[in-house]
Formats: C-alpha cells, structure tokens, sequence
C-alpha cells in the first residue's frame, strides 16, 4: 500500500481529560472494550482515560486543570509535583513526540454546559486541520468549526503533544451527565474523524466542498464584579444557550441580581462557551468570535 509522505501513523483518542464530562469518559470505555470500532488499517488506534482518579471523584481535576499542564516548561519543571502536573508528565512522556507512542493525532472529547451542540475545535488553523473540518462539515452540517488559535490554548492543552489535533466539545450538557444523543454524535465524528486519517494515508480523500464556516476565537470576558471579587451579574436569559447567534450592539448580555439589564457595546460577534461551568473560576462569562467564510 502506498502511503503518502506526511502519513498519519499513530492516533489517540482522549476521553475523561475532564473528570466529569461523561460522554468523552464513556466514549473512550467503549473504544477499549470494542477496540474493532476504532481500528483503521493504515494507522494504530490508542486509547487514554486521561485523568483516573478526577473521573472516580467525579470532578474536573484533584489539584489544577489537566488541561492546562502541558506548557512546555511546566512539563520540564521538576517542582511541579501536584496530581495533574505528574500526569501531564507522565502523558508526555508516553505519547508525547520524543515519548515511547508518540501520537501523530489527538482526538480529545469533552462537553460542556453552553449550547455548543456538536463543536469541532482546533488550536491552529493549520492546512490539515482546515481540510478536515471541511471534510466535517461536509459530512455533518449542522456541526460548527471553532478556532481557538488566537487564544494560546494550543500551547498548555493535552492536544499540544501531537502534530495534529481535535477537540470535540458537546453540550448543552450538566457536568456529570451522560446524554444518548450527544454520546451518538461524539461517536459519529470519531468515526468520521478516523475515516478521513485512512483515506488521507491512502492517498484517496474523496470530493467534498471545501467551503465553510469557522469561527475563530477573538477574547474572552468576565462577569461583572464587585469590589470583593464576587459577581454582580448572569447571563441575560436572551443570551442564554444563544452560542453561535449573533451578539451586537445594545443586546442584552448580562441581568444583575437586582434586575438591571447591561447591553454589549463592542462590534459585532458569535459568543461561545456562554455560561460553561467550569469557566466561573476562569474569570470566563463567555468567549467571542468572529465568524468567517472559509474557502481551502
Ligand atoms: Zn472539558
């Protein structure tokens, strides 16, 4: 078989990187029970439940955000020794590009408690990464293609290890919670995801439209504060579960406790990860985007 140049030769697909988002967890259990489900013939399909004891304590993390260890100096800093830390090591050491498998892809699943639906999220738009989006979204149209390049979230994530990288986030999801539909789509774009590895390795992508939308990460914002540091203010219900939808100026953003109504003021943008549990402690009401029209 004749493989091209840059093949693809070793995948890992991530779940449990976050302890409490159950459908990556349960993905990447099936895959190891039903290893057939994710095998392809010109690469090799590993598996890794990425943070054990958060999934058995049914949080996040223990210490800190797995998910933001793997700046490259935090893995060479020998005084880093919490829980996350050591396992960030550890994968890297494993799966990491001088480590004993090193991964070509990542794929690592998560969710969340925006309305994502079935996001698509990479950390650079790198050609590849931009080919198989639009293989994606061909393939699926009702999912959406975020970049969160610009944030320098590709830098201390766990996709940082590999050439290349997804991240599939599915919500609106509670944390903790497993949800059939969510779980079905999870699986579909695995699938997709791998099929379109084999064919790339094999030289035999098939026609697709390379048209789509992608929506790049441009900031992020907080909530309203008072001077102890707590918030004074929530999501507006008319923005509630609206990620993706267009936020422009005068619309409403965020309702204080007492009731005031507080209008967005900056240009025209797509918010994502609106009201996400998790990013209460991030200083993180929302991130925005610009929508933007990709042709490859
Ligand atoms: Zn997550």
């Amino acid at each position: 078989m004749k493989l091209n140049n840059h093949s693809i030769n070793r995948v890992l697909i991530v779940g449990g990187t976050h302890g409490n988002e159950l459908i990556g967890v349960y993905s990447v259990k099936l895959f190891q029970q039903h290893p057939e489900l994710i095998h392809r013939a010109t690469f090799e399909s590993l598996t890794l439940l990425a943070n054990p004891q958060a999934v058995k304590a049914g949080r996040r993390y223990i210490d800190k955000d797995l998910n933001r260890c793997f700046l490259e100096e935090n893995l060479e800093d020998g005084t880093l020794v919490n829980y996350e830390d050591l396992l960030a090591k550890n994968i890297n050491h494993i799966y990491g590009q001088n480590g004993k498998y090193p991964v070509d892809f990542i794929v690592d699943l998560h969710s969340t408690t925006s309305n994502m639906g079935v996001t698509v999220l990479f950390d650079d738009d790198k050609q590849f990464n931009l080919q198989l989006a639009a293989y994606l979204n061909y393939l699926h149209p009702e999912i959406k293609i975020y970049s969160s390049g610009s944030s320098g979230r590709g830098k201390h994530g766990l996709r940082s290890r590999a050439k290349f990288a997804i991240g599939i986030e599915v919500g609106a999801i509670p944390q903790g919670v497993v949800n059939a539909d969510l779980f079905l789509k999870t699986q579909s774009i695995v699938y997709a995801t791998l099929d379109y590895l084999e064919f790339y390795n094999q030289n035999k992508l098939p026609n697709f439209s390379k048209s789509f939308t992608l929506y790049k990460y441009t900031k992020k914002i907080d909530y309203p504060h008072n001077e102890n540091g707590e918030i004074t203010a929530m999501i507006h219900p008319d923005l509630q579960f609206k990620d993706y939808e267009a936020l422009a100026p005068g619309d409403p953003i965020f309702l204080t406790f007492n009731g005031e109504t507080i209008a967005y003021t900056d240009a025209l943008t797509y918010p994502v990860f609106v009201n996400e549990a998790a990013y209460y402690e991030q200083s993180t009401a929302m991130c925005f985007t610009q929508k933007h029209q990709i042709t490859i």
